[in-house]
C-alpha cells in the first residue's frame, strides 16, 4: 500500500518581502471587489496592471516573460490577491496551467508567441475539457480531429468552458485516434485561437444569473500543424500534469474568504464563545491546506508527480469552502440578500450560490478520492 506524505514546504524570504509589496499595491488600488467570491472578477485592467508589476507567470523563465521566481514565491502573491477577493479571472487559467502547459509540452513558436503575453496579463485562455456526455470520464471525449493536409480538421463540442467567450485561447483536448484497448491512448491537446473560423460560443447562466460557462462548437474547425501541443497521442499524461496546476492552489479553499472576513466584521458588533470558536477552527483548517498547497508546490519544484496529491488537496480544499456558508449562519443566522447593503448579507448570499460548484470544478470530490482510493490499493 502506498503512503502519502506532504514534504516540508520550502521558505521563501523572498516570497515574504513580496507580500508587503503586494499589499501596499492592493491599497493603493481602487477596483471594486467581487461580491464575495475571489477567483470570479474578469478584469483585463487589473490584469494588465498585475502584468506590469512582474506578478503574472512568477514562475515562468524570464527568456518568456516570468520573473523567474520559484512557485513559493507565485503563491505568495496569488494568496494576498485571493484574500482581497482581487479580480483575476482572467489571467488565472493561463498564468496557473496553461503557460506551464506550453513551457513543459508546447514547441518553441507556441512559446514564443504565447508564454510573454501569458506573462503581462494580455493573453487569456480557457479550458476545453468537459463536453456534453463527457465530464468525468474525459477519456470518453468525442471532439475529433482528423488530418487533413497541413494540419487538422475539428468537430465536435465542449461545455461549461469558463470565459469561453471573452478569451484568446483554448487547449482544446480531443480524440485523434479511435479509442483501442487503452481508451486513454489516441488523445491529443491542440493550441485554439478563439477566432479561429467554426468556432461558435453558446452563453450558459449559471445559479447566480452570471454567464461565465459557456457551450463551445466547433465545425469544421482548421488547426494548423504547428497547434498541435506535444506530441500525437499523449494528450492523457499532458493533460494529467495540467490537472495537478489546477488543483493544488490557493484558489482551491480560499474563494469564500471574503464572506469569512464579513463575517468576522460582523462578529465584532455581537461577539461570542461561539464565534471565537468558529474563527479558530477555519483559520486552524485553512492553515492546515495552506500547507499542504505549499508542500505540492515544493514537490512541483523538484519534478516530483503529485498528481494524488492535488487530488487530496482539492477534495479537502473545496469541501472546506463549500461548508463556510453553512457554518457562518450557524453563528450568525443573517438572511442572505444579494447585493444587500449589509455586507455579510450580501456575502452570504453570494457564498450560497457559488458553494455547489467549488466541488465540481476541476473534477468532483467523488472522482477524486477515487483517485485516492485506487492509490491506496482500495479499488
Ligand atoms: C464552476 C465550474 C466551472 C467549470 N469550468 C470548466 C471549464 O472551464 N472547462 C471544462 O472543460 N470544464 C469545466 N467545468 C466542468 C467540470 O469539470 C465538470 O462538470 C466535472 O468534471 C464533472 O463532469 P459532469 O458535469 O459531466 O458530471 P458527471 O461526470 O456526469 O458526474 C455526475 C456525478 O457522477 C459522479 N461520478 C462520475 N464519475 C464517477 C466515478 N467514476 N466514480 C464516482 N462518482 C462518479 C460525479 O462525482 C458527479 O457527482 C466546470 C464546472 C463548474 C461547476
Amino acid at each position: 500500500m502506498n503512503h502519502l506524505s506532504f514534504p516540508r514546504p520550502q521558505p521563501s524570504e523572498i516570497g515574504e518581502r513580496l507580500r508587503a509589496e503586494v499589499r501596499e499595491f492592493i491599497d493603493g488600488w481602487h477596483g471594486n471587489r467581487h461580491g464575495a467570491a475571489a477567483f470570479s472578477g474578469f478584469d483585463p485592467a487589473f490584469s494588465e496592471a498585475l502584468g506590469k508589476r512582474g506578478w503574472i507567470g512568477m514562475g515562468f523563465p524570464k527568456r518568456y516573460g516570468g520573473g523567474g521566481y520559484g512557485l513559493a514565491e507565485r503563491l505568495v502573491v496569488l494568496e494576498e490577491l485571493l484574500a482581497v477577493r482581487a479580480p483575476i479571472f482572467a489571467h488565472a487559467v493561463a498564468e496557473r496551467q496553461s503557460g506551464p502547459l506550453l513551457l513543459r509540452f508546447g514547441n518553441e513558436q507556441q512559446r514564443e508567441e504565447i508564454v510573454h503575453r501569458i506573462a503581462a496579463g494580455k493573453c487569456f485562455f480557457c479550458i476545453g475539457l468537459s463536453e456534453p456526455d463527457s465530464g468525468s470520464d474525459l477519456a470518453s471525449v468525442r471532439t475529433r480531429a482528423t488530418k487533413v493536409d497541413g494540419g487538422w480538421r475539428v468537430n465536435g463540442a465542449k461545455i461549461w468552458t469558463s470565459s469561453a467567450h471573452r478569451t484568446h485561447y483554448m487547449i482544446l483536448l480531443c480524440r485523434t485516434s479511435p479509442a483501442g484497448d487503452v481508451r486513454q491512448a489516441g488523445l491529443s491537446q491542440f493550441l485554439v485561437d478563439m477566432k479561429t473560423p467554426g468556432i461558435t460560443c453558446r452563453p450558459i447562466v449559471n445559479i447566480a444569473g452570471d454567464h461565465d460557462f459557456n457551450e463551445v462548437h466547433f465545425q469544421d474547425v482548421y488547426l494548423s500543424d504547428e497547434a498541435l501541443i506535444g506530441a500525437e497521442g499523449q494528450g492523457w499524461k499532458q493533460v494529467t500534469s495540467e490537472l495537478t496546476f489546477e488543483r493544488s492552489g490557493p484558489d482551491r479553499f480560499m474563494s469564500h474568504m471574503g464572506a469569512v472576513e464579513e463575517f468576522v466584521t460582523a462578529l465584532r458588533q455581537q461577539p461570542s464563545a461561539e464565534g471565537a470558536r468558529t474563527v479558530g477552527r477555519l483559520v486552524a483548517h485553512l492553515s492546515t491546506l495552506r500547507r499542504m498547497s505549499r508542500s505540492i508546490a515544493t514537490m512541483m519544484t523538484d519534478e516530483q508527480d503529485a498528481a494524488l496529491h492535488a487530488a487530496l488537496l482539492k477534495d479537502l480544499g473545496t469541501c472546506f469552502e463549500q461548508e463556510i456558508p453553512e457554518t457562518l449562519r450557524l453563528v450568525l443566522p443573517t438572511e442572505p440578500e444579494p447585493g444587500a447593503a449589509d455586507g455579510y448579507s450580501a456575502a452570504l448570499a453570494n457564498v450560497i450560490l457559488h458553494a455547489p460548484s467549488c466541488t465540481i470544478r476541476g473534477g468532483t470530490k467523488e472522482v477524486l478520492r477515487g483517485m485516492v482510493a485506487k492509490s491506496l490499493g482500495l479499488r
